[in-house]
């Protein structure tokens, strides 16, 4: 079967972009085409797209988006068939999709309805004859356009919400459920109503007629309290909608042979030389395994717990870059810790595309320490690269990570080191098994031969979309 779906969502690469959101969406139209779906992308136009689509045209016109007109502009990126949402008043600002100069915009619930109403009215009526059957809203951002249809009528187009973080909930006061132009019945707690105001991810979760995120475990977290944040009642209320599909890897962006040196699992001379030029790169000279972390530096990524475990791991012989951003204390500790372990510890903050690939060739192990993980991208960057993952059994982690164990190794399926629960204790016993594998040269071979061996690109996702489309659409 084939067809046809309308994504939307806030980032997609590599237009924009914060985090896996945008990966998933850039990734996904490629990956699906195999299948018979063609799916097209609708985002908003941001300041920094102007130049890029200053030429495009205009398929669609929208003449009261909150407080100013909206058309839509239609073009080609990277292969991908994107619609810019062009709406000045809303997104010609200076920033990030989200904020500004001053922090958040005070405008957002605002901002991202008018992206949701835009696609719902896209997926209801069609584009120059081009009319989708399912509409994929994609977080917060776009979970009001699956409420618009179920509200507005659905044209008979399917809707499906993907839940890529869940910490993020668009909460809007009750003031602006007109606003918002959403029905007075749908404030009400079975529906939109969320601690006394509108979540525009709970009205996507409500509305939508399939509901996904991005692993099978993080599916099973999101119905407990301690991964739910607040939504658990909501999620498990529609369990039998539910499932979780894993995000896969663009394998062309992240392809070992395509580094400098390259390297692959046959020819891992390259990943030895890549190690040198990196402990070179950042005055590192690490007798033990070489770890690296590239990542938000937040709670959530479990970073706290670095300044506790890290220190015994450098006495064990290990060595650590770290690259990343985020909270100005975690970013300190992070400092802290590569000015206490000169040669031993590097630490940049910053957000550096092209450092991070460098970092993947020449490293031992990617740590992945958090908390929660809906799916991660990097542990799957570490199998690839053949960097063990070293990762908290949670999310999206504990489906694409086998941990070491005697039954795995005697099996010789293991791919890395996992530990629960995710506390300084866990994270230390999980460095000081990685040290130990390390110093085994034998089984370090055949872990790292498994790890570059796991399959991490878009195909077996896709298919699983393509499925869930089909079963919407029978
Ligand atoms: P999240 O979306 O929660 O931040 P993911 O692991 O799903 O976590 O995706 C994060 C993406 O951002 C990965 O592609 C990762 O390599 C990239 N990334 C995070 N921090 C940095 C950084 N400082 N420099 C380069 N890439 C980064």
């Amino acid at each position: 079967m084939s067809g046809r779906v309308l994504s939307v969502a806030s980032e997609c690469v590599p237009l924009v972009k914060t985090g896996g959101l945008a990966d998933v969406v850039g990734a996904l139209p490629g990956a699906l085409a195999a299948t018979g779906w063609e799916m097209r992308v609708l985002m908003p136009r941001y300041r920094s797209l102007l130049a890029q689509s200053a030429g495009w045209p205009v398929v669609w016109d929208e003449a009261d988006l909150w407080g100013g007109p909206g058309r839509v502009l239609a073009g080609e990126v990277a292969g991908v068939r994107m619609l810019l949402l062009d709406a000045p008043h809303l997104f010609d600002r200076d920033g990030g999709p989200y904020s500004g100069p001053l922090g958040d915009h005070p405008d957002n619930a605002v901002r991202f309805a008018a992206l949701s109403w835009v696609a719902a009215r896209i997926a209801r009526e069609g584009l120059d004859g081009w009319k989708p059957d399912v509409l994929h809203a994609h977080d917060w951002q776009a979970g009001l356009a699956p409420a618009y249809l179920a509200y507005g009528g659905s044209g008979g187009v399917k809707s499906v919400l993907t839940v890529h973080n869940i910490a993020f909930q668009g909460w809007a006061p009750a003031h602006m459920l007109g606003i918002l132009r959403l029905p007075g019945h749908a404030f009400h707690p079975d529906a939109l109503e969320y601690y006394g105001g509108i979540s525009s991810l709970k009205a996507g979760l409500v509305t939508a007629d399939r509901i996904t995120t991005v692993s099978p475990t993080y599916a099973a977290e999101l119905m407990r309290p301690e991964f739910g944040m607040g939504l658990q009642g909501v999620i498990a209320a529609r369990a039998s909608v539910v499932s979780g599909i894993l995000n896969g890897v663009d394998t062309g962006v992240w392809s070992p042979e395509a580094e400098d040196p390259p390297f692959g699992p046959k020819a891992m001379a390259g990943k030895a030389a890549a190690r040198a030029a990196l402990c070179a790169e950042f005055g590192l000279e690490v007798p033990g395994p070489l770890a690296i972390v590239v990542s938000r530096l937040t709670d959530q990524k479990g970073i706290d717990l670095l300044p506790a475990v890290i220190p015994d791991f450098v006495l064990g012989g290990g060595g650590l870059v770290v690259l990343g951003s985020g909270d100005p204390t975690l970013e300190g500790a992070c400092r802290t810790l590569a000015a206490r372990f000169p040669g031993r510890v590097a630490t940049r903050i910053g957000y550096d595309e092209a450092m991070s690939h460098r970092l993947f060739a020449g490293a031992d192990a990617v740590l992945v320490p958090s908390r929660f993980e809906p799916c991660g991208l990097t542990q799957m960057y570490g199998l690839r690269y053949g960097a063990l993952p070293v990762v908290a059994l949670v999310g999206g982690l504990a489906d694409t990570v086998i941990g070491a164990s005697p039954a795995t190794l005697a099996a010789g399926v293991a791919t890395g080191v996992t530990f629960h629960p995710v506390d300084t204790l866990g994270f230390g016993q999980a460095l000081t098994q990685l040290l130990a594998l390390h110093a085994q040269p034998k089984l370090w071979t055949r872990l790292r031969s498994n790890a570059m061996g796991h399959p991490v690109g878009w195909e077996t996702s896709a298919a699983a979309y393509a499925s869930l489309y089909e079963g919407l659409c029978a």
